[in-house]
C-alpha cells in the first residue's frame, strides 16, 4: 500500500492513532523515503522539529516489506522508538513480522563475569558488594539481561564494569554460559527479526568488527535508516581507529589474577606480573600530569618522565605475555588472557607508532583513567564504500544536517555525495512562538570574568521568564562560574549538570517549572522539554570546538595540506550544527513559546555570523534584552491568536 493511502485522512494511520492528522512535510518526507527504498537509493532528509519524521520513515520502511535496520543516536531514543513509536505503527499497519531491539555488549549482563565476581566477592569494596545483592536478585528474574533495568542501580555504578563483558574478555563459544548468554540470545533474536532497532555505536562497532573478518553483530538489511544522523561522523571516527585504555589494562590485570588463582596457583610469578601491570597502568596515568583533558601523543612522548612510565608499562605487558606463554594449555582462562595480552601489546604498538599519515595520535585523561588513541581523520572513504552495497537503501535524517541550507558538509564527511536531498522546514510558527536576542554591550568571547558578567547580565531576564530556563555553556569552567553567580543573585532554583544524573536533573527541572538548569554539551541535544517548563534558552558563546583538541588540530592541518580552508570547511559547519541543536531545545510543540539569547557578538559583527543566522529557524530578532520581557507579556494573547 502506498504512503499516500496510509497517510490519507481516512487511511490506516488516522483510523488507528487517536487525533492523527498527517502534516504536509511529513507526507512529503514519507514519499521521498518510499521512493528511495523503491530505487535502492540514498536519501538525506533534514526535517525541522515537529515534522513528525519518525512516522515519516517508519511507515514506508515497514510497508516496503523489506528487512530493516533502524539506528538512533542514543540508547534513550532507541528505547523510545522500540517501545513507543514502532508498536504504534505496527498496530496501524497490522504488521506481523518479528521486530527486535539490539544494544551494545556493555548493556547485557555477562553471566560468566557475574559468576567470577561472586566467587571473588570477599575481595570487593563495600559499595560493589551492596550492588551485588541487587544484581543477584534481579539476575534470576530478568528475561533480557539489560543492566539498565536493575532496580535501584545507579547509571554509573562501579559494579557495571564487573558484570558486563568487552570484546577483550568475552570467552565466546568457550564460555560455559554461552547457551544462556543474554547477549547471544539478543543477537539471535535480532538475526531472526525483520526490523531491528540499534544505535549508531553498535552499527559502527559492527562495521569495525567486520573489517577484522569476524562475525556479525547486526544482521544484514535491505533498508538502513539513521535517525539523529548528524551524530554519525563523530561516532564513526571513534570506531575506525585503535585505542588502548587503562580500563582495559586493569581489567586484564584482574583477569590474569583470577586465572592465576583458579588455574595456575603454582605460578606465583603470574600473580606478580599481573600486579606489575596494574601498578604500571596507574603510574602511567599519573605521569600524564593533568587532571583531565586531551592532547597529542607526539608531544607527550617527548616528556622523559612519561616515557619512562610507558616503558615500565610495556615491560609489564611483556612479562605477562612471557609468563602466560609458559602456562598455555593449562586452562581456558589462562589461554584467553594470553590472547588478550598479545592483542593489547599489538594495539599498543599501533597507537604509539606515530607514523601513519591521515591519522591523529592522541590521548585522553579522566581523573583516574587514560586512553591512547589512533583515529583516522576521515571516514568518508570507508563509509562511502559501505553505502555502495547493491540493492540496499540508506536513509539519513535529523533536524540538523544542513549548513545554510546545504548538505555538502555532512555528505563529504561520510562519503555520501550524489545522494538525493530533501529539506523540510519545521511547521512551527516561529514568528509568533519565539524571539531571538543577541544582546548589545556583550563582553568579548575571551575576556577574563566573562561568564560572571554574562550571568549578572541575564538575571533580570531570568527573573522575568514565566517558566524554566536553560543556560547552556561551552565549557565546564563557564558552567561553574555562571551557576555560582546565579545561586548567589537569582531568586530561582539553580540546577547544574554533574550534580545529579542527567535524567534526575531533567525530572527535577520539569517538576519545578521555574528552575534554571546550567549545563554544557550533554544538554545541547536529545532533550525534549515541552511547555512553559522551558521558556528561555541562553547560550553563552558560539559553540566552536576547542582549537586545542588534538583531533581537530590534525584535521585542520590535513585540510590546509589539501588546499582547503579549515575554518569554512570544518570549524564553521560543526559549530553551526551544534548551535542548531542547542536552539532546537526551545520550541518543541505548536503551543510552546520562548526566547533564545545567544550571548556572542560575533553572530552580528563577523561575516560568518550570517551563516549561523541563515541556518537557524526564522525567529524574529532583537538586540534589546528588555523586549524579551515584552514578548513574555504578550504570550497569553498570542496563545489565543494561535488557537483561533
Ligand atoms: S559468552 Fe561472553 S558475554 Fe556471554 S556470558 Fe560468556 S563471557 Fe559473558
Amino acid at each position: 500500500m502506498s504512503v499516500h493511502t496510509l497517510f490519507a485522512p481516512d487511511g490506516a494511520l488516522s483510523r488507528h492513532i487517536d487525533g492523527f492528522v498527517a502534516r504536509a512535510p511529513q507526507l512529503e518526507m514519507a514519499r521521498a523515503v518510499e521512493q528511495a527504498i523503491g530505487a535502492h537509493g540514498r536519501l538525506l532528509v533534514e526535517a525541522g522539529t515537529g515534522t513528525g519524521k519518525t512516522y515519516a520513515y517508519l511507515v514506508p520502511a515497514l510497508a516496503s516489506g523489506q528487512r530493516i535496520v533502524i539506528s538512533t543516536g542514543s540508547k534513550n531514543l532507541q528505547e523510545q522508538l522500540y517501545h513507543r513509536d514502532l508498536p504504534t505503527i505496527i498496530g496501524a499497519l497490522d504488521y506481523a513480522r518479528p521486530v527486535a531491539l539490539l544494544k551494545g555488549r556493555s548493556n547485557y549482563l555477562c553471566l560468566e563475569r557475574l559468576h567470577n565476581l561472586m566467587s571473588e566477592s570477599h575481595l570487593q569494596k563495600a559499595e560493589v558488594l551492596a550492588d551485588l545483592v541487587k544484581v543477584r536478585s534481579w539476575s534470576g528474574t530478568t528475561t533480557t539481561g539489560d543492566v539498565g533495568d536493575i532496580p535501584g542501580l545507579q547509571e554509573n555504578a562501579e559494579i557495571l564494569a564487573h558484570i558486563t563483558s568487552t570484546n577483550d574478555n568475552c570467552l565466546g563459544r568457550d564460555c560455559p554460559y554461552y547457551d544462556d548468554c543474554h547477549l547471544v540470545v539478543a543477537r539471535r533474536r535480532a538475526m531472526d527479526a525483520q526490523v531491528v532497532v540499534i544505535n549508531h555505536h553498535l552499527f559502527f562497532a559492527d562495521l569495525a568488527v567486520k573489517d577484522t573478518g569476524f562475525g556479525e553483530l547486526v544482521p544484514e538489511a535491505q533498508v538502513y535508516v539513521f535517525d539523529e544522523a548528524h551524530q554519525l561522523p563523530e561516532i564513526a571516527t571513534g570506531y575506525f581507529g585503535k585505542s588502548v585504555s587503562s580500563r582495559s589494562l586493569q581489567d586484564l590485570a584482574q583477569d590474569i589474577q583470577l586465572a592465576y588463582r583458579s588455574e595456575a596457583q603454582d605460578m606465583a610469578q603470574l600473580g606478580k606480573a599481573a600486579d606489575r601491570l596494574q601498578i604500571a597502568s596507574q603510574d602511567l596515568r599519573l605521569a600524564f600530569g593533568i587532571e583531565s583533558g586531551r592532547g597529542n601523543t607526539r608531544d607527550m612522548i617527548k616528556n622523559s618522565y612519561w616515557g619512562q612510565a610507558l616503558a615500565r608499562l610495556t615491560d609489564a605487558l611483556t612479562l605477562c605475555y612471557d609468563v602466560l606463554k609458559l602456562a598455555l594449555g593449562r586452562g581456558e582462562r589462562l589461554d584467553q588472557c594470553f590472547e588478550r595480552v598479545s592483542e593489547i601489546k599489538g594495539r599498543l604498538g599501533e597507537v604509539l607508532a606515530l607514523n601513519q599519515t591521515g591519522c591523529s595520535y592522541w590521548f585522553e585523561c579522566s581523573r583516574l583513567h587514560f586512553s591512547l588513541n589512533l583515529t583516522p581523520l576521515s571516514v568518508a572513504e570507508r563509509f562511502g564504500a559501505e553505502v555502495l552495497r547493491p540493492e540496499v537503501s540508506w536513509i539519513f535524517t535529523s533536524a540538523t544536517l544542513t549548513v545554510d541550507g546545504h548538505f555538502a558538509h555532512f555528505a563529504s564527511e561520510l562519503g555520501l555525495a550524489g545522494s538525493a536531498e530533501l529539506v523540510l522546514d519545521s511547521p512551527f510558527d516561529y514568528s509568533a512562538q519565539a524571539r531571538l536576542c543577541v544582546p548589545r554591550c556583550l563582553p568579548e568571547p575571551n575576556v577574563f570574568g566573562r561568564a560572571e558578567q554574562l550571568a549578572n547580565m541575564m538575571i533580570p531576564l531570568i527573573n522575568r521568564t514565566p517558566g524554566g530556563c536553560f543556560f547552556l555553556c561551552t565549557s565546564h569552567q563557564a558552567m561553574r562560574q555562571v551557576s555560582e553567580v546565579l545561586r548567589r543573585e537569582a531568586g530561582r532554583t539553580i540546577l547544574m549538570q554533574g550534580e545529579d544524573s542527567k535524567s534526575r536533573l531533567l525530572a527535577t527541572f520539569v517538576e519545578n517549572g521555574h528552575a534554571v538548569l546550567v549545563a554544557t554539551a550533554s544538554f545541547w541535544e536529545g532533550i525534549d522539554v515541552r511547555g512553559a517548563a522551558l521558556s528561555c534558552v541562553i547560550i553563552d558563546k558560539l559553540p566552536f570546538a576547542s582549537p586545542d583538541d588534538p583531533l581537530l588540530k590534525a584535521r585542520v592541518e590535513d585540510c590546509r595540506l589539501r588546499g582547503g580552508d579549515p575554518f569554512s570547511d570544518i570549524q564553521l559547519p560543526k559549530a553551526v550544527i551544534a548551535l542548531k541543536q542547542g536552539v532546537g531545545r526551545l520550541i518543541r510543540d505548536r503551543s510552546d513559546h520562548g526566547v533564545l539569547v545567544i550571548c556572542d557578538p560575533r553572530l552580528v559583527n563577523r561575516a560568518y555570523g550570517a551563516t549561523f543566522l541563515k541556518s537557524l529557524p526564522a525567529i524574529p530578532r532583537t538586540r534589546e534584552l528588555a523586549r524579551l520581557g515584552d514578548f513574555f507579556n504578550q504570550i497569553p494573547s498570542q496563545v489565543e491568536d494561535v488557537a483561533c
